[in-house]
C-alpha cells in the first residue's frame, strides 16, 4: 500500500498538483462524508488545487509589485474624499481598464489618498489576474538614466514593459532633467497600448510641460497618455492634516505651509 502511495504521490508531484498531493487523505475523507460521486469528488480535488495555485499566484504577484505599504480599498474612507465617484473607483479595481490598455491619472494635492489608491488599486488588479509594478517616478527615472548610461536602456525598457500594470507615483514632485524627460518617453511609448500606465501626480496636467522641463517631449507623452485615459482629480485637503485636526491636535483653521510641512 505504501508504495502504491508514494506512487499516487510521486505523479501529483509530477503533475504539479501539490494541494492534491498534500491534502490527499483528508480531501477522500471529505468525499467520503459527504458523500460525493466520483465525479463530484475529482471536482472537489480540482477546486483545492485551483485555490492554492491562485493562492501561490497573488503571494508571488504581490512581492513582485513591490508595494511600499499595505493598503485597500476597504481601508480608503470614500466619505471623507466627496471628490471622489466611489463608483469610477471600484471599477478600475476590476482591472478592465489594464484589459483595454487603459492610463490611468490620479492628481492632486499633497496627503489626499493619491498613494494610497494607487497601491489599492494595484492590489485589487492583482486579484484579478494581473502583474503589477510599483515604482517612484525619481526610482524610475533614475533607473532609466542609469541603463542608458550603462547602453542597457532596451534591457531594462523590456523589463518595465512586462508588468500588465506599471504605477509610477508621485510624479512631479521633482521637476525631470531634459534628458529624463526624453527617456520617460520612450518608456511610455514602448508600453503604448501594450500594458497600463497608472500615474499619480500633484501637478495639474497642465503644469506637465515644466515637470518634463521640455513641452515638446511633455506633449509627446501627454498625447500618448492622455489617447485611453481616466483622469481622477482628487480635491479637499490632507488626510493626514484633517485627521490632526479633528483630533485636536492642529487648529481649525488651515496651518501656514511651513506648519503644514512639520506636521506631515
Ligand atoms: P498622497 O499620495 O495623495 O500624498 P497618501 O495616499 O500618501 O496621499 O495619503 C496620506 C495618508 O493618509 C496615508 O496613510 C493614507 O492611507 C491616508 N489616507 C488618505 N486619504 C484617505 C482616505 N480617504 N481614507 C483613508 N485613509 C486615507
Ligand atoms: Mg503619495
Amino acid at each position: 500500500m505504501t508504495g502504491e502511495q508514494d506512487h499516487l504521490g510521486e505523479m501529483l508531484t509530477r503533475l504539479k498538483l501539490t494541494a492534491i498531493r498534500d491534502q490527499l487523505d483528508g480531501l477522500l475523507d471529505e468525499a467520503a462524508k459527504r458523500d460525493l460521486t466520483l465525479r463530484e469528488t475529482v471536482g472537489l480535488l480540482c477546486e483545492r488545487e485551483i485555490a492554492r495555485k491562485d493562492e501561490r499566484r497573488i503571494e508571488m504577484a504581490l512581492s513582485i509589485a513591490k508595494f511600499p505599504f499595505v493598503r485597500d480599498l476597504a481601508g480608503f474612507d470614500f466619505k471623507a474624499q466627496p471628490s471622489l465617484d466611489p463608483k469610477q473607483i471600484r471599477e478600475l479595481a476590476t482591472g478592465r481598464f489594464i484589459a483595454n490598455g487603459e492610463t490611468v491619472l490620479l492628481l492632486g494635492p499633497p496627503g489626499v489618498g493619491k498613494s494610497h489608491l494607487a497601491v489599492a488599486l494595484g492590489r485589487a488588479t492583482i486579484l484579478a489576474g494581473y502583474t503589477v509594478l510599483f515604482i517612484q517616478a525619481t526610482t524610475l527615472v533614475a533607473a532609466l538614466a542609469k541603463a542608458h548610461a550603462d547602453g542597457r536602456l532596451d534591457d531594462k525598457l523590456a523589463q518595465l514593459a512586462k508588468p500588465k500594470l506599471l504605477i509610477v507615483d508621485e510624479l512631479g514632485y521633482l521637476p525631470f532633467e531634459p534628458n529624463a524627460a526624453h527617456l520617460f518617453f520612450q518608456l511610455v511609448a514602448r508600453r503604448y497600448e501594450r500594458g497600463s500606465l497608472l500615474i499619480t501626480s500633484n501637478r495639474a496636467i497642465g503644469e506637465w510641460g515644466i515637470v518634463f522641463g521640455d513641452p515638446v517631449v511633455a506633449t509627446a507623452i501627454l498625447d500618448r497618455l492622455l489617447h485611453h485615459s481616466h483622469v481622477v482629480t482628487i480635491r479637499g485637503d490632507s488626510y493626514r492634516l484633517r485627521e490632526k485636526r479633528r483630533s485636536g491636535l492642529l487648529k481649525t483653521a488651515l496651518p501656514a505651509p511651513g506648519e503644514a510641512l512639520a506636521a506631515t
